[in-house]
């Protein structure tokens, strides 16, 4: 069954008399070229959120020794059974991805593919960042807005430079794979898509408190066009001069803004002022 044809999609549809979601960002893939391009490579246990009609599980399945796939919409049920009814490597789990990441769900390495629900993607890739450890993830490839894109492989000075892009820096090493219009999918998005893929780092790059880390680089990009001294030394109590000097010390202008620091940069600031032991 060719589940990028429009007239195979239409007829599973009404057979099974399913509505598109769009709260649940549903628009399903229809290029055929995306999910074997999604797919190359890839082996061992990989997880997918969001299932739609399985057009990207049928192809995970080909590749992988097992999918474990993660699907919100419980009235997807009657069309993936039909959809990946000789797919016996894949298990579905029914609920939020948010959710179900909190349960350990394998033992090996993972990789986390998906093309995902526009509302929530910036939300999971983050989720799934945190948990990287305990999900054991080695690699995330997923489909976002385009948008949503170039903020996670965004360098320091862009426009789109920002928390998530420090993040993706921070855990992994962020690439933009390629981009897919908005023709691939059905019903057509407003938007322009683009898949990128996040190599985790495996070792820890930086000894620090993860948490008071990221409550620096969130302070500082609370007000990203202005010199950051203002509210990091709000957020933390500490003496404006006192983050102007460390600034300086790490090599950077007391006026320096959050979009100006990489993420080495904002390590060494945090180490500076004593914030992440
Ligand atoms: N993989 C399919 C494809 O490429 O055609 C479907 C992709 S569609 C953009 C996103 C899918 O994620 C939908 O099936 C939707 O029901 C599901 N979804 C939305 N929110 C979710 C959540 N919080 N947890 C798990 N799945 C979710």
């Amino acid at each position: 069954m060719k589940l990028t044809n429009i007239s195979v999609i239409k007829d599973l549809i009404s057979r099974h008399g399913f509505t598109f979601s769009k709260s649940l960002g549903q628009n399903f893939l229809i290029n055929p070229s995306v999910c074997p391009r999604m797919s190359e490579g890839l082996s061992g246990t990989v997880i997918e959120i969001g299932a739609g009609i399985g057009v990207l599980t049928q192809e995970l399945s080909k590749v992988a020794e097992r999918v474990i796939v993660i699907e919100l919409d419980e009235s997807l049920k009657p069309i993936l059974k039909e959809t990946l009814f000789d797919c016996d490597n894949v298990e579905i789990i029914w609920g939020d991805a948010v959710e179900v990441i909190n349960q350990k769900l394998v033992h090996e390495p993972v990789t986390v593919v998906a093309n995902l629900p526009y509302y929530a993607a910036t939300h999971i890739i983050m989720q799934l960042l945190e948990r990287r450890r305990y999900l054991l993830i080695k690699s995330i490839i997923v489909m976002v807005q385009e948008e949503v894109a170039q903020r996670f492989i965004a360098l320091p000075r862009s426009k789109q430079y920002g928390i998530v892009s420090v993040a993706a820096r921070f855990y992994g090493q962020p690439k933009l794979l390629f981009k897919v219009s908005r023709g691939s999918f059905m019903p057509t998005p407003n938007v322009e898509s683009a898949v990128i893929r996040l190599d985790v780092f495996q070792e820890n790059r930086y000894d620090l408190n993860e948490k008071e880390f990221f409550r620096l680089v969130k302070a500082a990009f609370s007000e990203r066009r202005k010199q950051l001294c203002n509210p990091v030394s709000r957020e933390f109590n500490i003496d404006k001069e006192v983050v102007k000097a460390a600034l300086t010390a790490i090599g950077k202008t007391p006026a320096a803004r959050a979009e100006e620091l990489s993420v080495d940069e904002f390590v060494k600031l945090s180490g500076r002022l004593n914030l992440s032991n």
